[in-house]
């Protein structure tokens, strides 16, 4: 089965690793900063806080920016539940809003007039959680716009986005959003097993999320509230937990910046590769608008289901069953049984759930042949005909 997504680790990762085994620290030590530079300044942002995971990232990150209960928070339903489910964490209300029919990223026009509407019965967000979606940036500039006006927080979630641009500028930068996260999941761009991080350009929110990654704890006596009582003191100023990366995983993690120029021109060369060899059949390629440059988490395609004779479900089952381990990225998140639950119901987001009936994502990741991505096709080819 050729898989949807794979990592790629070579000698260096695995020398690096190693390294770290046989040194003094395997957690809490120097390259968890080493990692958290490289990436900071690749995204030219000013902080960078490493921690377990992208989903511990999202959960800090609403708590350092102040969400609790009786608060809002709103995403897109075409993303991994972790972008809904860390605002539930807080205790926080989640809400939803559609996506663009296009990009698949969070509607601009959905989410004015979602605020709009909420501004009347004073039920407006504290926090909107943008997922670029497959590594396209989401349109920053216009939410940013609405961020100022509707007095909400921008969390991007670029799990998917190491890499990207927007007019110019790497996604991670900070310049139409409050703080960035992304995921280290071996199916991403770059791994580092399980793990996550923070960027932001705030000095304030950066302490509060270092010390969430930590129990809540400082040993920074500027941060503490009394005087400090020794060289052993510490303080723990908020309850936070111990979403810590290790330095085994920060020491993957920063050799494996050292390629993710080459991760990213591989995917974008596929990615164009796709483009053009599945011109002519019955299905839509990835739409791009032209502010972005895509890191190219994902490849998805739409079929073009009125053209052809099969069912949606069927063409996905003669993949698989063609050894083409394609996925779906992903089942709007309030129809979710957890979320239906929670009140919501079918229809919410009428885009969102067309685009679930019709996406596929084919097979991309840096160690793809041309000659599997001509498998893809094949079977594609064979199967839509
Ligand atoms: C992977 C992913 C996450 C969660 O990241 P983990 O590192 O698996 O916790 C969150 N949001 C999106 C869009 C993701 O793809």
């Amino acid at each position: 089965m050729i898989p949807y997504a794979k990592q790629d680790i070579d000698e260096h990762d695995i020398k690096e690793v190693v390294k770290t085994l046989k040194s003094d620290f395997l957690t809490q030590g120097p390259a968890i900063p080493r990692f958290e530079n490289v990436v900071k300044k690749f995204c030219g942002a000013k902080y960078a806080t490493a921690v377990s995971s992208g989903t511990a990232a999202l959960h800090i990150t609403c708590q350092a920016l102040g969400l609790k209960k009786g608060d809002i928070l709103w995403t897109s339903p075409i993303t991994f539940v972790a972008s809904a489910n860390c605002g539930l964490y807080c205790g926080a209300k989640v809400d939803f809003v559609d996506i663009d029919p296009f990009t698949y990223n969070m509607s601009v026009d959905a989410l004015e007039k979602k605020l709009v509407e909420a501004k009347k019965k004073k039920k407006l967000p504290k926090i909107v959680i943008p997922v670029h979606l497959a590594g396209q940036s989401c349109k920053m500039k216009a939410i940013f716009g609405l961020s100022k006006k509707y007095k909400f927080k921008i969390i991007e979630d670029a799990s998917h986005a190491i890499g990207a641009t927007y007019r110019k500028k790497t996604v991670g930068c900070g310049q139409f959003s409050h703080a960035t996260i992304f995921s280290f999941h071996p199916v991403k761009i770059i791994t580092t097993g399980e793990g996550g991080m923070v960027v932001c350009n705030d000095e304030k929110l950066h302490k509060k999320v270092e010390r969430f990654r930590t129990h809540g704890i400082t040993r920074d006596e500027k941060q503490m509230r009394g005087k400090s009582h020794g060289a052993w003191y510490y303080e723990q100023l908020e309850l936070g937990y111990n979403y810590r990366m290790t330095d085994i995983q920060a020491a993957l993690g920063a050799s494996q910046m050292n390629r993710l120029e080459e991760f990213l021109s591989r995917r974008r060369f596929l990615a164009k590769r796709y483009d053009a060899l599945l011109k002519n059949l019955p299905l839509v390629t990835p739409y791009q608008h032209s502010d972005t440059n895509s890191s190219w988490h994902l490849y998805i395609i739409r079929l073009k289901l009125d053209k052809i004779r099969k069912t949606h479900k069927q063409i996905f089952e003669e993949l698989r069953k063609n050894g083409i381990g394609v996925n779906l990225h992903y089942i709007p998140v309030y129809l979710q049984p957890y979320y239906l639950d929670l009140g919501f119901k079918k229809g919410l987001c009428s885009e969102a759930e067309r685009y679930y009936s019709e996406a596929i994502s084919l097979p991309m990741y840096y160690g793809l042949k041309e000659g599997e991505q001509n498998a893809v096709i094949a079977a594609l080819k064979k199967i839509l005909k």
